[in-house]
């Protein structure tokens, strides 16, 4: 479809021009929010409210960035070939912390499954991060998250289906998911799903999000399986 094809260009263009305004920012930043740092370590200089909110919003700043930068290009011999398994126990490990402190419980199905996608590991890996953040935020406590991990029939893609028992996305919502800055949080950037959306299609993946509020979300990722 000719259509789809110039929409993922834009989406590479914009993805790249984003990474490549976010790295020219990130200098400057990190000298402001050194200085502000150094500024704010005497509580009782008369401007301390004022040097704490500023570091506040550098943080933000920086956050913001943060999530542009993985956008980057990758360079073409940065694709190799991904373990699945190895880059997702990475990202659960990196998570345990926040996983634990919202007492949710983790099932994770078909472990070890030995599966290779040819792709750039930390854009993968911010995948699933982002897949999970979305999904602890939106547990109050005490819910469960599942990943279930399978090969289709053919055994030429994978999939990979995240379930939560949140409290899922209204479809006002649902339809927007994708726009940068979209978010429903008050600490949002709204940027999680935009990441996904244009790594997963980098990796000519794709993505069905299925939602009930009140009960939870299912999110499932499709890749092509890298063959020898
Ligand atoms: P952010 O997490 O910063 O708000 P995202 O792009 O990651 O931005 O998500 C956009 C919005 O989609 C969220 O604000 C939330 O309303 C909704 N959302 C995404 N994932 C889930 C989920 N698993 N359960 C419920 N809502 C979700
Ligand atoms: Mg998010």
């Amino acid at each position: 479809n000719e259509n789809l094809i110039l929409q993922s260009e834009k989406l590479k263009l914009v993805g790249e021009l984003a990474a490549g305004v976010a790295h020219e920012i990130r200098n400057p930043m990190t000298v402001i929010s050194g200085y502000v740092q150094m500024m704010n370590e005497d509580p009782n200089s008369p401007y301390y409210e004022y040097t704490k909110l500023i570091q506040n919003e550098t943080e933000r700043i920086e956050l913001i960035l943060s999530e542009f930068l993985v956008l980057s290009k990758p360079q073409a011999n940065q694709y190799a070939p991904i373990n699945l398994a190895e880059a997702l126990s990475e990202v659960v490990q990196f998570l345990q912390y926040e996983f634990q402190s919202k007492a949710i419980s983790l099932n994770i199905i078909n472990e070890f499954l030995n599966i290779t996608i040819l792709g750039n590991k930390n854009q993968l890996k911010q995948v699933f991060i982002n897949l999970f953040k979305n999904a602890i935020e939106a547990i109050n406590a005490d819910g469960s998250i599942t990943l279930q991990v399978c090969k289709s029939k053919d055994e030429k893609e994978i999939y990979i289906q995240m379930i939560d028992t949140g409290c899922g996305i209204p479809p006002h919502v649902l339809e927007r998911i994708f726009e940068p800055f979209y978010t429903t949080k008050t600490k949002g950037t709204g940027l999680g799903m935009m990441i996904i959306n244009k790594i997963v299609q980098d990796h000519q993946g794709s993505i069905q999000i299925k939602s009930k509020q009140h009960v939870g979300t299912e999110i499932l990722l499709t890749f092509p399986i890298m063959t020898e």
